[in-house]
């Protein structure tokens, strides 16, 4: 059995505190998840708003050009003005949403389970009447007997349903729990329906949950890209796709390759950061500390690798630090090509644990100027800035104007951007075109107190495959930032990365 997908980022996620999305980024975003191979879309509520009906008809639109592949649907209640809104934007079907524990049929909607069967009955003709495909979903469903859900699902088959959808809309329920539900809906459900699975992470379970109930009979799993979702989130879809397939070894029709580029994407549209230490789409995923690790992942990768980083066009990283091992410092000196005998390496690696053990983060820039001084390099830095200036204001547009020496020769650009930081970046990145990098990271420290704080300013970059990392540090945030980016760049091109 292929599992399939449903994602639901932009309608479970959207729900996350904090994002907002314009009708222009919900159609990026569902171009970019629909490339990676998702089977179905939750793209929105259509009776919410004005905004999110002008986006969920903007998607179909884009699905009815060719653009997209998967099957496009909007939330519903089971009332029959949801499903009109939903039927009006054009998608293919609805996400029914039917409350079918006691606590929401009694508390919630102050009804009755006949009411709420009743409702299901006379909501899902109306679809089909209408032409949708109906995913009737039984809300806080881990928290209804298995007697009222085999009932909903007798119903749905005999309503012709496409598919029914379990969700453990508070997040509570435990594998064993899945595994009792499916295991008494799947016999029931086999080859008359598809079942679905919608779990949310509240005790951290939501992967778990969600891999345990397609071994048990689900086709389907609801998820989000990074996790997102109300509360605590949803199963995320990179989590629960890459278990299935190299856990369980499961045909799974997501193209891991796309994973990482989707899950930034998203994280820069929506504002809301990815941990560092997430599974497969987090920042130290596949990064290295332990100088023991790095020692044997150089050995044999798999040694201290779950997973070949390859496989979602990762890139395997060792941290510089007080813990990393020679190995670490001699993989860094080889790729940034300085040349050391073994005494010198020795006073190299001794200077930099010293810094590192004072609570410096060391970055390659470090190592960098460490390694000219302990080899008596002199230091040839082929950008060296002459002059900025870097204005912002209120209504007005940050702008900065920069000068360079490159190899000699005087280069100026001004730039616009976000602020004057970003203004400055994209000053020199006008000039520095010809230097192949993309920019990975930037993170500022305030050093002391006060808006007269020095500020600490670090960077990453990656060039050809390779991540560098630089420093930069004053009183002034925008020197401090330029001075980190132009060490970056320098470093590239002086390590010929
Ligand atoms: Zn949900």
């Amino acid at each position: 059995m292929k599992p399939k997908f449903l994602d639901t980022t932009l309608r479970d996620g959207e729900q996350t505190p904090g994002i907002v999305l314009k009708p222009e980024d919900k159609v990026e975003i569902a171009k970019a998840i629909d490339e990676v191979g998702v089977d179905f879309m939750e793209i929105g509520s259509a009776i919410a708003s004005e905004g999110e009906r002008e986006a969920i008809k903007k998607i179909c639109d884009e699905k009815k050009k060719g653009n997209l592949n998967a099957r496009l649907l909007s939330f519903a209640r089971i009332k029959k003005e949801d499903i009109t809104y939903a039927l009006n934007c054009g998608v293919d079907g609805v996400f029914l949403v039917a409350p079918t524990s006691d606590i929401h049929i009694k508390d919630k909607l102050n009804t009755t389970r006949e009411k709420v069967t009743d409702s299901i009955t006379e909501c899902v003709e109306f679809c089909k009447n209408n032409g949708l495909i109906v995913d009737l979903c039984c809300e806080d469903g881990t928290r209804t007997g298995i007697d009222f859900l085999k009932e909903i699902l007798n119903l749905a088959v005999e309503l012709k349903v496409e598919r029914l959808t379990v969700a453990d809309t508070i997040g509570i329920a435990t594998q064993e729990k899945i595994s009792e539900i499916f295991g008494a809906l799947n016999p029931i459900a086999k080859s008359k329906i598809l079942l679905g699975v919608h779990c949310h992470d509240d005790f951290g379970l939501a992967t778990a949950n969600t891999v345990t109930a397609i071994k048990n009979g689900a086709d389907v799993a609801d998820v989000t890209v990074n996790g997102l979702g109300e509360r605590a989130g949803n199963a995320p879809l990179e989590e629960v796709a890459a278990a299935l397939k190299f856990l369980y070894n499961y045909d799974v029709n997501i193209d891991f390759k796309k994973i990482l580029g989707l899950s930034k994407h998203i994280e820069k549209i929506t504002g809301i950061g990815i941990a560092r230490n997430k599974a497969i789409v987090g920042e130290n995923a596949f990064t290295h500390g332990a100088g023991i690790h790095v020692d044997g992942i150089l050995k044999n990768p798999a040694t201290y690798e779950a997973i070949n980083p390859e496989i979602f066009n990762a890139e395997r990283k060792f941290v510089l630090g007080k813990l990393m091992g020679k190995k670490t410092l001699e993989n860094v000196l080889n790729e940034m090509n300085i040349k050391a005998n073994g005494e010198q390496f020795t006073e190299i690696f001794k200077k930099l644990q010293f810094i590192a053990d004072k609570g410096t983060r060391l970055t390659n820039f470090d190592v960098r100027q460490v390694a000219n001084t302990m080899l008596n390099l002199s230091e040839k830095r082929e950008i060296i800035l002459k002059g900025i200036t870097a204005f912002s204001g209120y209504v007005t547009q940050p702008m900065a104007s920069v000068t360079l020496l490159v190899n000699g020769e005087e280069k100026r650009a001004i730039s616009i951007g976000n602020g004057p930081v970003d203004a400055a970046i994209n000053a020199i990145q006008n000039i520095c075109k010809d230097i192949p990098f993309e920019f990975l990271d930037y993170h500022v420290d305030a050093i002391s107190g006060g808006s007269s704080a020095g500020v600490q300013v670090e960077i990453k970059l990656r060039s050809k495959g390779k991540t560098i990392s630089a420093r930069g540090v004053g009183t002034d945030i925008v020197l401090a930032s330029v001075e980190a980016f132009l060490n970056g760049l320098n470093l590239i091109l002086e390590s010929k990365i």
